[in-house]
């Protein structure tokens, strides 16, 4: 409820009053970041086409040729540091949607600058009910609120669901991710053949690579990975 009359009233005053800067108070654009601010957000400048990772010439990485994740394309144009965490931080655990449309406004600019053919549906990562009942909203759907509207894509919330509360996974050493999500997450709906994950934030892949998984198993033929973020 409170969230509900948050976004209402975010709504107002952005019509009545000029959009400031969140970082420095300057005028600021439809990111809500000035020019300036925007074009300081950390970068992955060049990154592999399947993982997101950084890269050092272009093409897909050595871990990739080895062994694909279960997930056909990612991206994630931002790196997990400095301004971009700090966004991502007021976006995820206090509330300020607004802090998260710098954060969608880069993936926007990774989708178009990419140019492949865009997927059929945009599926939010779901966060369990109990997490959603803390937190009042996923911030996984608001960040893919925008690209859906921007990109004239059909959001698909409610297509899967987390069925098990998991550790958060920035807690977890590498080797347990993947057993934390293992099981974690059912599809309700039949998926479209083509869809994009959405998240804030791709860490080691564990959770989007076990939901391509399920995805796939469900009949999905290609599943690729959207984030805000790359923890690198
Ligand atoms: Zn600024
Ligand atoms: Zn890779």
């Amino acid at each position: 409820m409170r969230m509900e009359w948050n976004r209402a009233f975010g709504s107002i005053t952005d019509w009545l009053l000029p959009r400031r800067c969140l970082l420095c108070d300057a005028p600021a654009g439809g990111d809500n970041l000035c020019p300036a601010c925007s074009a300081e957000l950390p970068r992955v400048p060049l990154a592999c086409p399947h993982c997101a990772l950084p890269v050092v010439t272009p093409g897909v990485c050595p871990a990739c040729l080895r062994q694909p994740p279960p997930f056909d394309a990612a991206l994630a144009p931002l790196e997990y540091s400095g301004a971009a965490r700090y966004l991502l931080t007021q976006f995820k655990f206090h509330g300020r949607l607004s802090h998260g449309m710098p954060l969608a406004w880069p993936l926007l600019a990774s989708v178009r600058e990419r140019g492949d053919r865009l997927p059929e549906a945009l599926l939010p990562v779901p966060v369990h009910a109990r997490r959603l009942r803390e937190r009042g909203y996923n911030q996984a759907l608001e960040l893919a609120r925008p690209l859906a509207r921007v990109l004239g894509l059909p959001l698909l919330p409610h297509s899967l669901r987390r069925i098990r509360v998991t550790s958060p996974q920035m807690n977890l050493p590498e080797a347990a991710r993947a057993a934390n999500v293992r099981g974690a997450f059912a599809v309700l709906q039949p998926p479209p053949a083509h869809v994009a994950l959405v998240d804030d934030v791709l860490t080691t892949g564990a959770t989007a690579g076990e939901l391509a998984r399920v995805l796939k198993a469900a009949g999905c033929a290609r599943v690729e990975v959207w984030c805000a973020c790359r923890a690198v």
